[in-house]
């Protein structure tokens, strides 16, 4: 069985966003980059399914500006088999990721696509439910577990006040939340093996997709910045300030 991941580039999880100074959008000149994390788990999950002996290939995805490629080679010291960039300096939205997606599917004959439930630069949620739409397959979101055994995908999820287990027949979606695994560091042997390991590069015209987006972005804008706390002497001068001054007991 073949599988796809697609993995974005994001602002490392651990820079200080800024937006730029003409506050259309969050600045990226000069700015680390790195793998979304939540894709990280799904490469891991991919490789592990792999290492089962469930999946025959891991097919690397990333749409997006060149430096991607740094993104997809870290897929690939991961594990990954291969990769595949489309390339393109439009900002995409995740409707275009998902033809996008849905068209390398379709040419790769992949079986499952394990996504992240969402890229922390945009906080979209969605493409993952967009490809299951546009493919009709069904998905498992928020996976916090999967067993595949055939022909079947059991996904525990992370839903509002626990889990909930669900049977998927495959193809499928599945999504990877936060406790689905730990990913691996890529040893440096493996970052060396992954140099020579394939990475094509295609337009998103070349799946007859248009990436134009939709939407308009209006203004970016940092959030207000938080005031200074202050120390009290004593509980007593705490409750006195929590009941008198914030009024919240
Ligand atoms: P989002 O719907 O934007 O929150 O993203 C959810 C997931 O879709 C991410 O964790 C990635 O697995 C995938 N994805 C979104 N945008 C891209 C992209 N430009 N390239 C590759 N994968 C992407």
């Amino acid at each position: 069985m073949k599988l796809l991941v697609p993995v974005k580039r994001v602002v490392d999880y651990n820079v200080k966003v800024r937006v730029k100074s003409d506050g259309s959008a969050v600045e990226t000149a000069g700015v680390k980059m790195s793998m979304n994390p939540f894709d990280e788990i799904a490469v891991e999950e991919a490789v592990r399914l792999k290492e089962k002996g469930i999946v025959t290939e891991i097919v690397a995805v990333s749409a997006g500006v060149t430096g991607c490629q740094e993104t997809i080679r870290t897929a690939l010291a991961m594990g990954a088999d291969r990769g595949i960039l489309v390339e393109t300096d439009v900002p995409l939205e995740p409707l275009a990721v998902a033809k996008i997606l849905k068209a390398l599917v379709d040419k790769e004959g992949a079986e499952l696509v394990i996504l992240g439930k969402q890229a922390i630069d945009d906080d979209m949620n969605a493409t993952g439910q967009m490809l299951a739409a546009l493919l009709g397959w069904p998905q498992g979101t928020f996976a916090s577990k999967v067993e595949i055994a055939g022909g079947t995908a059991t996904v525990t999820r992370e839903v509002d006040g626990g889990l909930e287990t669900i049977a998927l027949q495959l193809p499928a979606i599945i999504t990877a939340d936060l406790r689905l695994n730990e990913p691996r560091y890529a040893s440096l042997p493996n970052i060396m093996k992954a140099r020579k390991k394939p990475i094509d590069i295609i337009k998103p015209a070349d799946l007859g997709v248009d990436p134009s987006p939709r939407l308009t972005t209006l203004k970016v804008s940092e959030p207000p910045a938080r005031k200074a706390g202050i120390k009290v002497p004593d509980v007593a001068t705490l409750i006195d300030k929590l009941r008198n001054e914030a009024k919240v007991i």
